[in-house]
């Protein structure tokens, strides 16, 4: 892959370690947070860093934005000073937030409007997969900017999925992490259930990982403590992906849905948990602890 020169927006769980992985792979990357702490850690692993956004993309030819939400991405693109009217037309620009399918287009529209080059391309695998540079990648926008995006994706990813428009990346992540948030929140009430009559919590999720209702919840991220050491379960829930996170997911799901008119009820109801999950304080634990709210009275 020819080096490039590329500006990194948001340096947090997933975001430092996708930067680190961009330059392993050779590239010149200046990246940008508005937090010290984040700023500090990506010093320690040895990354340029830029006294401001706007700094971090001066000579880019590429940028990398990964913020929370919606209004971080707008703000960064269309904000005050926003990024949109001061890069050089024919910059590409890759936001990998998950935000609402709206705001991405609109920030796609503003900035094709300066000529510029924008795909959405929110990811999954969590940050072990960015860690690992094993992420899937769910693009919106042109085929022939997915082209040129390729092989600064492929140095933090090894699968891309071209879902169709701007703003198609991120109604396929909502739809993966609406079915990711439902069958978490119905693994740990299966174990809570078997759990009541006495089974161990274990043997249930052995048998549950080879049987019909297996998925990444019974045999990566088990929401039952010390059934599997690597979960954050095992460690108090730390770590992980955040259940605020999910509960902005699960929101955006409930509002692409209103947006077509698609009826949503488990996702609907499962939001709910999400949001009790956040006012019994749990908020910034991993959304695996969804299953406390099942479990603690
Ligand atoms: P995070 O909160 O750890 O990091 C976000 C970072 O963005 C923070 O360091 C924050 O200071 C910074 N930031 C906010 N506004 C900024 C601005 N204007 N300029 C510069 N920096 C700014 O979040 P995360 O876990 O890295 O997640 C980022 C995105 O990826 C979210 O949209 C999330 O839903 C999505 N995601 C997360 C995971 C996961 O497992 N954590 C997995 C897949 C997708």
């Amino acid at each position: 892959m020819t080096p490039q020169n590329i500006a990194f927006i948001g340096l947090g769980n997933m975001g430092l370690p996708m930067a680190v992985n961009l330059a392993k792979a050779g590239n010149a990357v200046t990246a940008f947070d508005l937090s010290a702490d984040a700023i500090a850690q990506a010093r320690e692993q040895g990354l340029r860093i830029a006294g401001s956004a706007a700094e971090a993309v001066e000579g880019a030819a590429v940028v990398i934005s990964m913020l929370p939400a919606s209004r971080h991405v707008e703000s960064l693109y269309l904000g005050e000073g926003g990024l949109v009217g001061e890069l050089p037309a024919d910059t590409l620009v890759i936001d990998c937030s998950t935000i609402a399918p709206a705001s991405a287009k609109k920030v796609a529209e503003a900035a094709a409007a300066f000529g510029l080059q924008m795909l959405d391309a929110p990811v999954s695998g969590g940050t072990a997969g960015a860690a690992a540079g094993t992420l899937t990648f769910i693009v919106g926008g042109d085929a022939a900017v997915l082209e040129r995006a390729r092989p600064a994706l492929q140095a933090m990813g090894k699968n891309i999925f071209h879902m169709g428009d701007n703003g198609a990346g991120q109604v396929a992540k909502l739809c993966n992490n609406m079915a990711l948030g439902v069958i978490m929140a119905v693994t740990g009430e299966a174990l809570a259930l078997g759990t009541a009559h006495g089974l161990d919590p274990k043997v249930l999720s052995q048998m549950m990982a080879v049987s019909t209702s297996r998925s990444w919840a019974t045999e990566v991220c088990n929401p039952w403590p010390g059934v599997l050491e690597n979960a954050p379960a095992s460690r108090g829930y730390s770590g992980g992906f955040g259940s605020d996170l999910m509960l902005k997911d699960m929101g955006l799901a409930v509002e692409a849905a209103m947006g077509v008119g698609a009826t949503i009820p488990l996702g609907e109801a499962a939001r709910n948990l999400y949001a009790m999950n956040r006012q019994a304080g749990r908020g910034g634990l991993d959304f695996s602890s969804v299953v406390k709210v099942l479990t603690d009275r």
